[in-house]
């Protein structure tokens, strides 16, 4: 029997629908309003996790009600307004699933509060969340769909016709809505944190062993895998960040990222939502949209901003040529110079990149290491912030061991391991800045290191596996994973990223499949000679691959944008190159290309890359 069950929830409807309006964040303030935390709640949501539960990213709004959660292009959320809202439609999925728990279900919606709302409904009826993305082609959506087996599709309106013909043909029930007026700040007239609490969800400890979401891999060497990552791991990963970087209520984050994908979906959502921060969300990504809300009013400024390099690279083209006198410049040094927190990660950060941001910001990015499978991973130092080394990617985050091994034949020799301390997982009011105007000083403890195999120059280089709970055990859908290829047998994380290891910090060399060179005997890192490239001023993208040849095994070559069209030789750009790098590292071939292809993170694809130029970089000794 073909299930089509297109409903249209009433409260859904009228929740979500707001006028497009005007962008306006007058309202927007830095100082933490006096917000009284219950504390008979946070007491017994502390014992809750000391009994090995956990309290969904939702339940933390009882918190702090009356605080602005999200503000978005039509409108503002405070947690109380988000918390009721998700509470409405949980109901609405429960009946649609007859009070089903743990089922798949899949949603795409804009970057804007309904994401936050559809993703603490389905929490709140015990579900997992599988984010979807409009940007990815009906195939893939497909593929997502049938893949996680998802019990239901929740879209906002907009996504209707993208995503009807899919659920069609899948027979399974599609939820659709539009967004609905609601844009007051104030706590809503119907608003009972005692009703909300004993209605929405099952309780704290339930959570402790269940699954929250599925993140699926960017699938650039095999199809996308979806990744469970369980409401405990999300804790644990939410505890590490706050502890690391020190998330705090007083925090106005920009969130331009897409929520598909990990980056987005915990750096700059989840992890500022179970702060009590402030989310200020963007439709998507656009330079110049970003520049206003980084030297804007003063009152509507924000305070932290999670990007990939890419987006920084745009950053600073856009500032090139929007801010062109000294004063100016000065100006938006000066006021990007108060952010509390810029990062940097999901792809290598070049250090022209990092130099050009300190010079326009007096801000040195702090660069840090993470992956669908495992969060983030390893980072740069918050405080100081001097100690954020260029070119490397700190150590492990709290609950993080890190493991520098070599294959050994069959096996896997370890060199080194450094692992992080588990941070404290309960709710510190104090440490969000709740009780004070700044939050704690630097929780985060050194790391441990061990020797497992001693090297002579203190480098210690080969693939980079971790462990710890923060990192994921399972993909959807295929055999349990610790005994795969994925894990080594005593349950080590293979990451297929190749990373050093010197002087307290690690540093990508990049992926083994595609990024490790292997070129007259030696192996070159195409990351480094990406950055060293990038080095030359006429060269705006790079990307370096190994071609295969029957000399040298691989050589090395560069594929390039340059800046405003200018021309450039295979000589002068090995002369640049060549101040950072050996003579075996520079690239024995060069091709211009107008666009570089990069994914929707803004990764270079290397596949595709190949894929288009690959004929074209075969070296012919000349
Ligand atoms: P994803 O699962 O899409 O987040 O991709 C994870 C991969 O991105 C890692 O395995 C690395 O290859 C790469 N990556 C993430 N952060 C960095 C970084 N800071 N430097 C270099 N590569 C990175």
């Amino acid at each position: 029997m073909a299930m089509e069950l297109t409903t249209r929830f009433r409260s859904f409807h009228r929740l979500f629908q707001k006028p497009l309006g005007i962008v306006s964040y007058q309202r927007c303030s830095h100082t933490v309003p006096k917000e009284n935390p219950n504390p008979d709640l946070l007491n017994s949501f502390n014992q809750d996790i000391k009994a090995g539960g956990v309290v969904p990213v939702f339940r933390r709004a009882l918190l702090f009600p009356s605080r602005v959660a999200v503000q978005d292009e039509q409108g503002s959320y405070t947690y109380a307004g988000l918390y009721q809202a998700a509470n409405e439609l949980s109901q609405d999925i429960a009946a649609q699933l007859l009070g089903e728990k743990e089922r798949t279900i899949s949603y795409m919606c804009g970057n804007n509060a309904s994401h936050i709302i559809v993703q603490w409904a389905i929490w709140m009826t015990g579900n997992i969340a599988v984010p979807l993305t409009p940007i990815h082609p009906p195939d893939m959506l497909k593929y997502f769909i049938s893949d996680s087996d998802s019990s239901l599709i929740i879209c906002t309106q907009e996504h209707e016709d993208l995503l009807r013909p899919i659920v069609q043909e899948f027979s399974k029930p599609l939820l659709v809505s539009n967004r609905v007026k609601n844009d007051k700040e104030d706590i809503p007239d119907s608003w009972k944190p005692e009703a909300g609490l004993s209605e929405a969800g099952p309780n704290n400890r339930w959570y402790g062993g269940k699954d929250a979401m599925l993140i699926y891999t960017s699938g650039t060497t095999s199809k996308p895998k979806g990744v469970v990552w369980t409401h405990s791991m999300l804790s644990t990963q939410i505890a590490a960040l706050h502890t690391a970087w020190q998330y705090s209520a007083h925090d106005v984050v920009l969130h331009t990222l897409p929520l598909h994908h990990i980056h987005g979906q915990l750096n700059s959502l989840n992890a500022s939502l179970a702060a009590g921060a402030k989310v200020r969300m963007l439709a998507s990504f656009a330079s110049h949209a970003v520049w206003a809300q980084l030297v804007g009013a003063a009152e509507a400024r924000v305070s932290v901003f999670h990007g990939v390099p890419a987006m920084y690279a745009r950053l600073a083209a856009d500032h090139a040529n929007m801010f062109t006198d000294d004063k100016t410049k000065e100006y938006v040094r000066s006021t990007l110079s108060k952010m509390r927190l810029m990062c940097a990660g999901s792809a290598p950060l070049p250090e022209t990149l990092f130099n050009k941001w300190e010079e326009i910001s007096g801000i040195r990015l702090l660069e840090r290491y993470g992956m669908s499978e495992v969060g983030m991973a390893l980072s740069n130092p918050y405080r100081p912030a001097g100690a954020r080394a260029v070119g490397r990617v700190g150590a492990p985050l709290p609950g993080v061991a890190a493991r520098i091994a070599l294959a050994a034949g069959a096996r896997l020799e370890p060199l080194l391991t450094v692992d992080c301390d588990v941070p404290d997982t309960q709710i510190n009011l104090d440490r969000l800045g709740f009780t004070k105007n700044t939050p704690e000083e630097n929780n985060w403890k050194p790391a441990k290191v061990t020797v497992h195999k001693e090297s002579e120059n203190g480098v210690y280089e080969g693939e980079l596996l971790l462990k710890g709970p923060n990192v994921f055990t399972r993909y959807w859908n295929r055999a349990p994973s610790l005994t795969s290829s994925d894990f080594t047998e005593d349950g080590w994380f293979r990451t297929g990223d190749i990373a050093s290891y010197s002087e307290g910090s690690f540093r990508i060399m990049g992926r083994s499949s595609v990024d490790i060179i292997k070129t007259s005997g030696y192996k070159v890192s195409a990351l480094q000679v990406e950055s060293a490239i990038l080095e030359h001023p006429n060269i705006a993208d790079a990307a370096v691959l190994g071609i295969e040849d029957e000399n040298y095994g691989e050589i090395i070559a560069s594929v390039v944008v340059t800046k405003d069209k200018k021309e450039i030789t295979l000589k002068e750009l090995r002369e640049v190159a060549g101040k950072k790098l050996a003579p075996y590292q520079l690239p024995r071939t060069l091709l211009v290309v107008e666009t570089m292809p990069r994914n929707v993170m803004g990764k270079l694809d290397k596949k595709e890359i190949k894929r288009l130029f690959g004929k074209q970089l075969v070296y012919k000794k000349s």
